[in-house]
């Protein structure tokens, strides 16, 4: 039988309650390390292991490092994992302070001065990108079956239509007013992203009304350009689609809720990493 870990840097632990949520792997892996729910010391041999949450202290730091030496394959899950996600906010000068503010917390492990991507420490094989990944994305990937084809955007999973006779004036806030089923969500005036985010989730968002954030990232075409690059794209369709100011689009874009995820594959300039391979990304 197969062996997996999971290994848990900083993060929300959604990854894992994600992965939980499947029971396929369970006749065909073996789950020998994951601190949610089972207790063991170390990362033992593994098949593969899963790596989840940023790389934000000196503590993950010391188990990432060790524990790849014990992992064939090496997947980056998650949004934090990729690009630090939800661990990125910890950059902020003003957490940092109210952080090491109180003395207690300064036996904690220590914050690295910036919150690291897994690949930007260790070698990784493939990518889950997903905030978290969909329970089916965590089968998917731990088992490869040959007949699943992601599709290439979200639209192509959601099911709503784009209509060309509705066009709305302004954004309207996230969960406010009332939702139209079967109706694009930008036609109603929502900010979605689903045009240019990477499908494979089956657009679970769109599809309860939610507008999708992007946190699969971007779609194949863009995963290997700057985020400015999908900034154009989904302002060409709202500008295609509705009549709200390009500026309104723009500012909601860099939002802390949307930039999260926005920015999270596609910013390599400074970094001295090349862009992922997008045949890693699944
Ligand atoms: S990627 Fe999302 S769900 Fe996973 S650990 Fe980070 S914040 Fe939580
Ligand atoms: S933009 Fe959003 S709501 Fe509209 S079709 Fe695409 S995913 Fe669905
Ligand atoms: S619809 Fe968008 S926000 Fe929702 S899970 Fe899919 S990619 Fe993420």
């Amino acid at each position: 039988m197969r062996r997996f870990a999971v290994l848990q840097l900083s993060g929300c632990a959604g990854c894992e309650v994600s992965l939980l949520n499947a029971e396929e792997w369970v006749d065909k892996y073996r789950l020998v390390y994951m601190p949610l729910v089972i207790s063991a010391y170390d990362v033992p041999e593994v098949d593969v292991l899963l790596v989840s949450g940023g790389v934000r202290t000196d503590e993950d730091l010391y188990n990432l490092r060790r524990a790849v030496q014990r992992a064939r394959q090496v997947v980056a899950v998650g949004t934090c994992a990729i690009s630090g996600g939800v661990a990125n906010l910890g950059d902020r000068d003003e957490v940092r302070a109210l952080f090491l503010a109180q003395a207690e917390r300064r036996h904690l492990p220590h914050l690295l001065p910036r919150v690291r991507p897994v690949d930007g420490v260790v070698t990784v094989d493939r990518y889950l990108p997903g905030c978290p990944p969909t329970p089916e994305l965590f089968m998917v990937m731990l088992f490869q079956p040959p007949d699943f084809k992601a599709s290439r955007i979200v639209c192509h999973e959601c099911g709503r239509k784009k209509l060309k006779d509705m066009r709305p004036i302004r954004l309207i806030g996230f969960q406010r007013g009332e939702v139209l089923p079967d109706i694009c969500l930008i036609n109603q005036g929502y900010l979605c992203v689903g045009s240019s985010t990477r499908g494979g989730c089956r657009a679970p968002c769109p599809r309860a009304g939610h507008p999708c954030v992007g946190c699969r990232g971007p779609s194949d075409t863009f995963i290997d350009k700057l985020s400015s690059e999908w900034f154009v794209s989904i302002q060409r369709v709202f500008a295609a689609m509705t009549d709200i100011p390009p500026e309104e689009i723009g500012a909601a874009l860099r939002s802390p809720q949307l930039a999260l995820f926005l920015f999270q594959f596609a910013d390599y300039a400074g970094t001295g990493r090349p862009p992922r391979p997008k045949e890693k990304v699944l």
